[in-house]
């Protein structure tokens, strides 16, 4: 789903907040336009009325988000209401506050329905002046032990609140039982426009979801209203955000506590299929030029390995499938870069003498006490640096005599030594979801605390040749076969690719055969890379299997080599129909199915990494077509195949990497710098 709208809205549980803008009112932006300052909840959900009016009759499609929880904990909704349905708990809200500019009885309310539960709360905060009897002021006084203290979300979002405290410095419990009322009415109003997500499919024009602010925007500039600042910066993050990006955030199993859009989900292990029409393209005479196939790849085409939580020793090569955050710091404490001598440093001290203390401190074994200005203590590299001492000097730039420490200066405050975090800090964003992890990336989230991961689990591709001119490896061949070339070529970079090979051996040019091929591959595979019998020819039957299931695209695409790429979806897998011609078929798996395979595994869309090299070769070359041809680096210039006819497999062996030619005509001569592209860039 996309949407053309998105609006933000920072809610507030409190009363009206007067005329001239200012902070803890309600503040809401539309991407790309001024944040709007609404002085209550009645001119609120007035202004949202009045936008969804106009957006609707406009046609648009819109995302409102809301910075308060659509749902309480597990149990709640069911124990108020009967049923375990949130939206219940908005409609019971909705009946039973009741709510003017300057007065609203949200803490009796808060009260009652702690009194018709067991012990004390779970609601809390009293934020007025008179007693509300079953409402206490502290948290600690509750006895009520019914709900847990946090939705499954907020245990995730570090830093959030508990929606059961109703008043203080950042509490949301007052916002959630003042702003669900407010939806309510807004949904029942438009219904059946409005759909509440996570609890609703976003089917409707108009997708309530809940966010929350300080997950992605940082502090507001000085001098700026924090609020204003949020509503606008949250409203263009989601403006901005690719809409795969977007819908797979919006892919939550949240039924009844609800979720925060961005907070990723670990219950999502199961992705969601791709859609009937991600490989649609605009059929006809036109030759679709490789980038825009590409872009259209890049952009419908959404994991599909489901997640799985590993230990981060194993998790090399894998593609991370959540964000990182750092647990702790890296360093978690100051500490020692050098083997030396640890002592509180001034600015620029020059000649020093101190006074040597007893013991020391190595990595590993602390030294408890403190080091008093004017005293020095023996450190190791690694040990933390004892309270006292920000500086260390080198033990080889040291004079000891007897107790007294001699140096010659200057050495700076804090020479040799390491801050707490100035490595990484607790909270530190570092590592973005679709990252394949490296060696490197192993040490790095273990110094920052993080002991297993959630990662893709690989994905499995399914490699299938077809024809009934080809015979197996190492079999003896009729005169009129040949040796089946592209599927050990296809498994081998598939596998270099870091993906599980599943190796479906050859179909015969017979459509039921086939059929059944594809349904057992499908049962076993998430994607499957077919080679031959994709083009519109009376054997080719890929093409015909495919076109009977509605997801059916035979692109044409302006490229040589390359014959049309048939892709589609079998059973909800999808296939990318390669050509059958093996320099074509390996051509086209590198430029087309290399970064798509990527994407479907959770990892990033892939360029590979071309250089400029002078030419040993000339060329003239057509218009309206990208070209790849066989090249060789050699002495720092790139030769080419002898024969760009494409039935010669050899010369993709005597190549080490492929020159690209734009869309452009082009005359190449001897020395014109050419796009050489190593088959290292393409990981092979
Ligand atoms: P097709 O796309 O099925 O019409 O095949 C195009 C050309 O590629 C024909 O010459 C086929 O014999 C050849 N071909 C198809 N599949 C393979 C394969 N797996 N190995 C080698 N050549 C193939
Ligand atoms: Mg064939």
């Amino acid at each position: 789903m996309t949407f053309e709208t998105f609006v933000i809205v920072d809610w507030a549980g409190g009363n009206d907040r007067g005329a001239t803008p200012k902070a803890d009112a309600i503040w809401a932006c539309v991407a790309g336009q001024e944040p709007v300052y609404l002085r209550n909840r009645q001119a609120a959900e007035a202004w949202l009325a009045a936008l969804f009016d106009t957006e609707l009759k406009a046609g648009r499609r819109v995302l409102a988000g809301f910075d308060f929880p659509f749902g309480y904990p597990e149990g709640f909704a069911e124990k108020l209401t009967g049923r375990a349905c949130p939206l219940a708990v908005w409609a019971w809200f909705n009946q039973h506050i009741t709510d003017e500019p300057t007065v609203n009885n949200r803490f009796d309310i808060a009260g009652q329905i702690n009194a018709s539960l067991q012990g004390v709360g779970p609601f809390w905060g009293n934020g007025l002046a008179r007693e509300i009897a079953h409402l206490p002021n502290k948290g600690t006084h509750r006895t009520n032990t019914e709900f847990p203290e946090k939705r499954r979300v907020e245990s995730l979002a570090k830093g959030s609140f508990s929606c059961w405290q109703l008043s203080g410095a950042g509490a949301v419990g007052s916002q959630a039982m003042m702003g669900m009322p407010v939806l309510h009415r807004l949904r029942e109003a438009f219904a059946p426009q409005i759909s509440v997500w996570p609890f609703e499919e976003i089917t409707a024009p108009i997708a309530f979801v809940e966010v929350w602010p300080s997950l992605i925007v940082g502090k507001a500039p000085d001098g700026t209203i924090k609020d204003a600042h949020q509503v606008r910066a949250l409203a263009d993050h989601f403006a901005r955000m690719p809409p795969q990006i977007l819908a797979d955030l919006l892919a939550v199993d949240a039924p009844e506590e609800g979720w925060i859009l961005g907070v990723p989900s670990r219950a999502r292990k199961a992705p969601p299929p791709l859609r009937n029409d991600c490989f649609a393209m605009p059929q006809g005479a036109y030759w679709t030029p490789v980038d825009e196939a590409l872009a259209h790849l890049k952009t419908s085409l959404t994991p599909v390995a489901p997640i799985k939580t590993i230990k981060v020793r194993k998790a090399a090569k894998r593609i991370l499938a959540t964000d990182i955050h750092a647990p702790r710091a890296h360093p978690p404490t100051p500490n020692s870069a050098v083997d030396g001598y640890g002592f509180a440093g001034a600015k620029n001290a020059a000649e020093q003498a101190l006074l040597l203390l007893e013991g020391r401190a190595a990595a590993g074994q602390p030294f408890d006490g403190t080091v008093p200005v004017g005293n020095a203590l023996r450190v190791l590299t690694g040990a933390a640096l004892p309270a006292g001492v920000d500086t260390v000097v080198l033990q080889e730039d040291v004079v000891v005599d007897g107790t007294i420490l001699r140096f010659h200066g200057p050495l700076k405050q804090g020479a040799n030594a390491r801050r707490a975090g100035e490595d990484m800090k607790a909270g530190d964003h570092v590592f973005a979801a679709g990252r394949k992890l490296s060696a490197a990336d192993l040490a790095t989230l273990v110094a920052c605390g993080v002991g297993t991961v959630d990662v893709r689990r690989k994905l499995r591709v399914g490699v299938l040749s077809t024809g009934d001119e080809l015979a197996q490896a190492g079999q003896a061949a009729r005169p009129d076969q040949i040796y089946d070339a592209n599927r050990p070529m296809l498994c081998a970079a598939v596998r270099a690719w870091g993906h599980k090979v599943v190796d479906l051996g050859c179909a015969p040019d017979d459509p039921i055969a086939l059929r059944r091929l594809m349904d057992k591959a499908a049962k076993r595979c998430d994607v499957i890379l077919t080679s031959g019998g994709a083009s519109a020819g009376d054997e080719d039957h890929m093409s015909a299997l495919l076109a009977g299931t509605g997801s059916f695209a035979l692109w044409r695409i302006a490229m040589k080599p390359g014959r049309p790429l048939a892709l589609g979806l079998w059973q909800g897998k999808p296939v990318f129909g390669l050509p059958g011609n093996p320099v074509a078929a390996f051509v086209c798996a590198l430029v087309f199915a290399r970064p798509s395979l990527s994407v479907l595994a959770g990892g990033e869309w892939l360029e590979p990494q071309g250089f400029g090299v002078p030419a040993a070769f000339t060329k003239v070359k057509k218009a309206g077509r990208r070209e790849y041809i066989r090249a060789r680096l050699e002495d720092g210039k790139v030769l080419a195949f002898s024969s760009e006819g494409s039935g010669r497999v050899s010369g993709l062996s005597w190549a080490n990497g492929l020159v690209a030619f734009g869309d452009d005509a082009e005359a190449i001569a001897q020395g014109d710098p050419v796009n050489f592209i190593p088959y290292e860039s393409f990981d092979l």
